[in-house]
């Protein structure tokens, strides 16, 4: 499933290939994939891309004329650059269509993921109770303890919850706790400062080292041109056998997701 660096890659794709060219139309061909904000104004398409920007997991397309795309991958969407006559997946659930001669198919073969066509006023209303960025200064120790101090779940749960931190998921938050030396099922309120400026520190330098190799590629994820990334060759304990100290590593099941550690590292 995309969390943050695969969302990053694919924005950073999109402003290398897509750039500020011009939207014609996005088609809908799987019902429920494309959602229109009911005060979309006037016809939407055709229209420039005047930036992007990601909040969480969210690709955001901001348009010249004050509309928006909001792209959400989640778990097994894609978008790949093409050139238009090229051949169609049967996983294509959408399509954005680019100039005369581009486009760019939704390939989702699990249908969960969304695009969302909006006013750029309204987008607020669609990434809602998310919380701080990851990698901006907002996100500190200090942000942490104020947020788990409510909470009554293990940590791993507490950072997979988008309204702690958003863009995290499974693959990193097992990373992240690795680093940490915290086991995934520690209870989050009781983790003090100084445990939590490692929490902290430590994802920030997963989420650089993931950007850096344009995301890990697990199962479904592919950047723009349809490669991998390269962070799945890193992991040190996700979906590994042993820990790179040797130790057994093993797999928890937490709130339903597989939480790989190592018994010994992790406290
Ligand atoms: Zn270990």
């Amino acid at each position: 499933m995309p969390e943050l660096p695969e969302v990053q890659t694919v924005i950073n794709g999109l402003q290398d290939t897509l750039k500020n060219g011009v939207i014609t139309s996005i088609e809908c061909n799987y019902p429920g994939t494309v959602i229109y904000d009911p005060e979309l104004g006037d016809e939407p398409f055709p229209s420039a891309v005047k930036a992007y920007e990601r909040r969480g997991k969210y690709i955001i397309i901001h348009l010249e004329n004050a509309h928006s795309i909001i792209v959400h991958l989640r778990m097994t969407g894609k978008l790949v650059w093409s050139t238009v006559g090229e051949e169609t997946s049967k996983h294509q659930r959408a399509c954005i269509l680019v100039g005369d001669h581009h486009k760019i198919p939704f390939i989702d073969p699990r249908t969960f993921g969304k695009i969302t066509i909006c006013l750029t006023a309204n987008v607020g209303s669609y990434v809602t109770k998310l919380g701080a960025e990851p990698l901006s200064p907002e996100f500190t120790a200090d942000y942490l303890l104020q947020k788990l101090s409510r909470k009554k779940s293990p940590i791993k749960t507490a950072l997979l919850d988008q309204s702690t931190v958003a863009g995290l998921g499974n693959i990193y938050v097992c990373e992240i706790l690795y680093r940490a030396k915290i086991r995934p099922d520690r209870d989050s309120a009781g983790i003090r400062l100084p445990k939590l400026r490692e929490v902290v520190k430590h994802t920030k330098a997963v989420l650089a080292e993931a950007l850096a190799n344009n995301g890990t590629s697990i199962s479904d994820f592919r950047r723009i041109d349809d490669k991998t990334g390269e962070f799945q060759n890193f992991l040190r304990v996700y979906q590994k056998k042993s820990c790179p100290l040797d130790h057994p590593i093993e797999n928890l099941r937490i709130a339903g997701r597989s939480s790989f550690y190592c018994p010994v590292c992790q406290k």
